[in-house]
Formats: C-alpha cells, structure tokens, sequence
C-alpha cells in the first residue's frame, strides 16, 4: 500500500517456494497487462532513448500537453537554475530548444502522453535536473491525466456521436438567448476527424503532396473570395490566403517530413504549433488568429485526408456548434441560419449577444449531448422558455407553428409602430435606445425606431487597429454616429477593455482572474493620454449635438474622480455643447454607493451583464453556470432599486444597457424599478418599445415590489409569467 508507485517506475518482484517461478512470471504479466486498465505503450527497455548522464527523461500527462499556461510554469521553474537547460520532445521533430524561452518551449507541441527529455549544463545541473523533473510530474499547475485516460491524438479520438442520445419527442432544457420559434432540420457543426498515417518512407513524395494539397487550397479560397456575398467574409478569406502563403508553415512541414513524418502529421503538427503559440500571445486580438491557423490547416489536412469539410445546407437550417463566435458569424448567410444552439456559452455570453444582434433566435449552454444530434433531425427551438423539442410529433409541430405565426404577427406589428413613443398604458413614458457595436449601425438603429443610442461600445475603434487610433481616426468614426442619429443622444462608454480582452498594441500582464484585474477604467488610468484622446475625439464629434459619456467597470470613488476630473478638464478646452458624463453600473459597489455617486454623475447605465456576473460570483461565459447567471435574481433586482432611488433622489436618470434590456420577462420588472431608459439590441427596438405598451406602470410596479422578495430567480420568472 505505502509503494508510492508512479507511472514508470521500476518493481522488483522477490518469492520464494515452490511455485515461486511461475509466481513470478505471473506477476509480471499481470503488471505487463494493465492490471484491469489499458496501458500506454511505454518505450521497451531496448527501444528507450539512451540518455547522457545530464540528461533526464520525464512524460507530460497534462491533459492539453504544454500549452500555453503549464510552458510558462516550466520556463518558470527552468529560470530558477543558473545552467544552460535545453529540452527536446521525443514524440515530436526532436530538436531542443532551451527551457527558459516560452515560445519555443511551446513550439515543440508536447501533447499528453510526450516524452521530454531535458540536458541541463552548469554548476546547478544536477539540481535542475531534479527540479524539472519534479515540477513536470507535479502538474505545472494542472491537474495530471493518468496516461492510460490520456487524451489521445486527434485523428484517433472517438466519435463525438456517440457519446451521447436524445430521444426523439424529448424537449431539452437549455438557456434562452435569443427570443424567438425556430423550426427546422438542424446542421450539427461537430469537430472534424481526419485519418493520416504518422509516418512515411519517401519524403520527396510526402511533400510534393502537401505541396498540391496547399497550392488546391489556394484556389479554392480564391474560389470562394470570388463567390462570397459579404464583405467581411471576402476578407476574411482573403487573409487565409495570405496565411497560407506564409513560407514558414510550408518551411516547417517539409523539416518536420525529412524527419519521416507524413505529409499530413507533419502539416498538423506545425499548423498545431503555430496556432498554439498565436493563441499564447497576451494579445486577444493575434491570440484570435489561432484560430485561422486551424481554419486553413484543416482545409489543407481535408484535402490531403481525402476528407470533406462540412457543408452547411443550401436549405434553411438550425445551426448547432460547441460554440459560435464572432467569425463563424461573419460566414454565415442569416437568411439560411434560422435558428443557433451552442452546447456552451451563458446567456450574455458572445454567441448571445451575437444572436441577438441579429434577431435569431437562440438557445445556450445545452450541454453536449445537442452535438450527437443527427444531421437533419427536425427540432423546435423556443427562444423564450430555453427549450429545443427534438423530433417532435405532429400535436408539437401544430403548436409550434402557430406560435411562430402569432410572433409573426407581433413582430410585424411591432415594426408597423417603430416610431410611435414607448409609453404604459397608464402614460408613463420610456426610452428605447439601441445597443451598438458599430458606429455604421446607427442609420439602421433610427430607421429600426430606437430614440437614441443607450450603448456605443467605443472598443471597436480600438480593438480593428494595429495601434492606437489617433483623434482625427476617432473623431472621424463617432461623427458617423452622431451624424446619423439627427439631435437623438449618442451614450458613448469609453474604452472597456483590458483583462480579458487586451489591446494588440498594450500588453497587459496575465491575470489570474482577468475579470477582476485591470479592465475598463482601471486600465484607462494606466494611460491617461488614450482616454484624454478618446474624449476629445468623443466631445469634438458632437459639437453642438447630444452627447452622453459613461466609464465602464467604475468601482470606487477614486476612480470616477480620476475621470470626472479628466472629463472636466477637456471639456473645459473643447465646450461640446449639450453634455452628460456618467457611470455605468456594473460592479456592486458602484450600486451600493449610488448615493455618493449620484452627487457628481449625471446619470447611470446599468451593465446588468457584469452587474450580474460580479454579484452571483458566476463567470458570464461560462456554461456550465449559465442557469444561475440570471439578472432576475432578487440581489440583482436589489442592486438596480438601490442605484434608480439613489439616482432619482438627486433627478438624475438611469439607463439599463445590459442584456437584460432585452429580456420580455424583465422589462416589467424594470420599467416597476423606476429604470427610464431601456437600451437593446438593435433588432428588439421595435418589440420591446410594444412590449413597454403592454404594460401599466402600476402593475410593474406591484410586480417589482413582489419581486424585490422573492426567494430565487426563478420565482420572479413565475410572477411575471402569472401576471401577463
Ligand atoms: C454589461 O456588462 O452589462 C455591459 C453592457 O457591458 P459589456 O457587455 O460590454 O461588458
Ligand atoms: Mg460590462
């Protein structure tokens, strides 16, 4: 019991009697054999490298091999030595690199299951030896896989489909996002699988293959640039054809095929380690490009695997992914997706904000069992109650269909009075505005009704650049807003970004919790002169034009200070004509100290996507946890009560600008809480402005009264849906 016996170690097995022999021989080939659990090929004794006395071998059983994370734990420990420690992967091209440098030690593409060897030279290698060793067989900071479970590589990992089943007629409950019935086939986007040999004899042959493979993959890009009807799609694959044309990927895998890989193992093996080592860079907007690695490594490996890449249907479907981010999005023809279904994401997660933006409908965190769903199988989408029927029979189907009639119906009426004002039926007026990501959306924001724009996130005139974009580039950018809104108000957040999402151009250093490091305002007050610049830009643009200027993430005093006093001075310089400055509430504290606040801030916006997520300690993103993350719940509802008296008591007017806005459920809530303003998705302007119809002020705020008290969010779901 006390042996402590890891994997590769030595037993020594002693017995003595008469049967000692064949005890013997059994035990070691019931060792041998796994002793009930499938063993890793270990190297034989005479297939084991021959290693130097400074030399040690140790195998990677973290789970994703040395990404990103786990490398810089290694590098770390390496850096605590003196000697010169150099490490080489013998599961992959072999050469070493030194174990004090991240990018190359991430270059060597160590999966679970790799054999490292590390030489160290100098007065501490012996230690070094030992140290790496341990810090290697300790996790790096994860924890480890016993090898048999090891992931394993990824042409040989089993089907996805057949983990899981839905049985037809069986509605599932996920998370709505995107309100709305969607009926249709669904079109399953699981991750493909590709077969390829690792080895190969004749190098010359492998790479005259790749060579046809990337040049085929060239012109089919070509191809498609030339049928593409969007432009950010064109341009998209305009930059995979420039990725493939990169000598250095082609340079790599003809290194990696003189080594006796095949033309496929060694194009994946170095479209994996660029990739890996794009998405370790701490900027988010190269770490993104990873992702166009893969895209065209897997359009070369289809072509040398003989294999088809997914083909969405010419026919309208129901898309289902693991996840869908915003460059699946740009591919994708809205007219044919009627539906999306991620298996992860959280309500304001990305693929959310991204449905809704576009007026799908949309469910999320479904769990993976949505990704064995067979390609074709009807299901109903419900956008509203968080459910995918799938296979329905005729009685779902009938209802269903009249469902989406009557929201048919609804959103035409809706549309037909855009432009009336948004008042109860008891005359209390609101204000719906658009949420936008783009300044160009702002035409499409007032021909869609809204009264303003109640959310610019100004990261986009940042986040497209290669460097910080100058005054005149911003000026130029906010006017287009302004410009297009006609004397409605434009509420600009400054720069929201850091942590989680870093500039290209500002290196931040790596959190352990991004979402509560140096992000929004904190970052902003790193350098000053970017956000003097952008409120420049921003009160020069709307010269005699209403303009309202917020700061995100603002969670204590000192730092509204530090911003108000830095609006002050500018505006002092540039006199805009018709200005607010506030503060978005989405931090706690900032609800809890709205009194103090509400004494200098002319306004609030409550972001109830991190108002949330900071107040139920849930990450917004996260899937798993998408069930608790609901604004709905009463601390939330709190929250927001506390920030609307605070700002009322002083006659200044709150916004809510999160995706709660949005929410049919929660618009009762808010409008009873005292909230004025609503800023929403472009595309729910016109229903939410009749949904706000619907209502009496008095019965919203009787509903609010009783929400403020209830037990959970789904209590208050319940009330309202009693109540309408
Ligand atoms: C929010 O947090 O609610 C918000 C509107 O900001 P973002 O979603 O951009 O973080
Ligand atoms: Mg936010």
């Amino acid at each position: 019991m006390t042996l402590g016996v890891k994997l590769g170690h030595t037993l020594a097995f002693t017995a003595d009697g008469e049967d000692a022999d064949a005890a013997l021989k059994g035990m070691v080939e019931a060792v041998r054999a796994g002793l009930g659990e499938e063993v890793v090929p270990a190297p034989l004794e005479s297939e084991a490298p021959a290693l130097a006395a400074n030399e040690r071998l140790v195998v990677v059983r973290n789970p994703h091999g040395l990404h990103a994370r786990p490398g810089a734990m290694l590098v770390q420990a390496a850096k605590k030595f003196e000697a010169d420690i150099q490490v080489r992967n013998l599961d992959g091209d072999g050469h070493s690199v030194s174990a004090k440098s991240l990018m190359k030690v991430i270059s060597l593409g160590v999966k679970a299951g790799h054999q490292l060897v590390f030489k160290a030279e100098g007065s501490d290698a012996e230690a070094a030896l030992a140290g790496l060793v341990e810090a290697v067989n300790s996790g790096l900071g994860e924890e480890l896989v016993p090898l048999a479970a090891a992931p394993v590589a990824e042409a040989e990992q089993p089907e996805i489909h057949q983990v899981h089943d839905i049985a037809p007629n069986t509605e599932v409950q996920g998370v709505a996002a995107s309100p709305g019935t969607a009926i249709g086939p669904v079109f399953v986007e699981a991750p493909i699988q590709f077969d390829y040999p690792e080895k190969a004899a004749d190098a010359a042959a492998e790479q005259g293959k790749l060579s046809a493979a990337i040049k085929q993959a060239h012109s089919d890009l070509a191809d498609s640039v030339v049928k593409a009807t969007q432009p950010q799609a064109r341009e998209i694959m305009a930059m995979h054809q420039e990725l493939l044309d990169d000598p250095s990927l082609a340079e790599g895998a003809a290194e990696r095929m003189s080594k006796g890989l095949s033309a496929a193992a060694a194009w994946w093996s170095e479209i994996d380690s660029a990739a890996t080592l794009q998405a370790a860079s701490p900027d988010a907007l190269l770490a993104e490009r990873a992702a166009d690695i893969r895209d065209i490594g897997r359009r070369v490996m289809a072509i040398l695997c003989n294999t088809s890449l997914p083909q969405k249907p010419d026919t309208p479907y129901i898309w289902v992914a693991e996840d869908i981010g915003p460059s699946d999005v740009v591919n994708m023809d809205p007219a044919k997706v009627l539906g999306m279904v991620t298996a992860g994401g959280g309500a304001s997660s990305h693929s959310a904000i991204l449905a809704r933006s576009l007026g799908i409908p949309a469910l999320v965190a479904m769990g993976g069992a949505v990704m064995t769903l067979k390609q074709g199988t009807e299901v109903i989408l419900n956008g509203e109650a968080g459910t995918l029927w799938v296979a329905p029979e005729a009685e779902q189907l009938a209802q269903a269909k009249v469902r989406q009639q009557q929201e048919k119906a609804l959103a035409e009426k809706a549309w037909a009075s855009r432009d009336q004002h948004a008042t109860t039926r008891d005359g209390h007026r609101m204000e719906i505005c658009a949420n936008l990501g783009e300044t160009a959306k702002a035409v499409e924001a007032v021909e869609a009704g809204a009264e303003g724009v109640g959310l610019l996130r100004t990261e986009f005139v940042f986040m497209a650049q290669s460097s910080a974009p100058g005054l005149e580039a911003q000026i130029a950018e906010y006017k287009k807003a302004i410009d297009a809104l006609d004397g409605r108000p434009l509420v600009a957040r400054t720069l929201d970004v850091g942590g989680d999402k870093p500039l290209p151009y500002w290196p931040v250093p790596k959190e352990e919790n991004p979402f509560l490091g140096v992000r929004g305002i904190r970052l902003c007050m790193q350098k000053p002169e970017l956000l003097e610049t952008q409120l420049r830009a921003l009160l020069t643009a709307a010269g005699d034009q209403p303009i309202r200027i917020m700061f995100p993430m603002v969670a204590d005093w000192s730092e509204w200070r530090w911003a108000k006093d830095m609006f002050d001075k500018v505006q002092a310089e540039v006199q805009a004509k018709d200005v607010q400055v506030g503060i978005m509430v989405e931090v706690p504290s900032a609800a809890l100290n709205a009194q103090v606040f509400a004494e200098e801030a002319d306004f609030f916006s409550i972001g109830t996507n991190d108002l949330t997520q900071y107040t139920l300690a849930v990450d917004r993103g996260n899937g798993e946890l998408a069930s608790l993350s609901d604004g709905l719940n009463p601390a939330v509802l709190r929250l927001i009560k506390m920030t609307v008296d605070a700002a009322h008591a002083k006659g200044k007017w709150v916004g809510v600008c999160g995706e709660l806005g949005s929410d049919p459920k929660a618009l009762p809530l808010l409008v009873g809480l005292g909230v004025d303003e609503l800023s929403v998705s472009l595309k729910r302007v016109p229903m939410v402005k009749a949904q706000v119809r619907d209502w009496s002020l008095s019965a919203c705020q009787q509903l609010a009264e009783q929400a403020l008290l209830a037990s959970d969010a789904n209590a208050v779901r319940a009330l309202v849906g009693e109540a309408k």
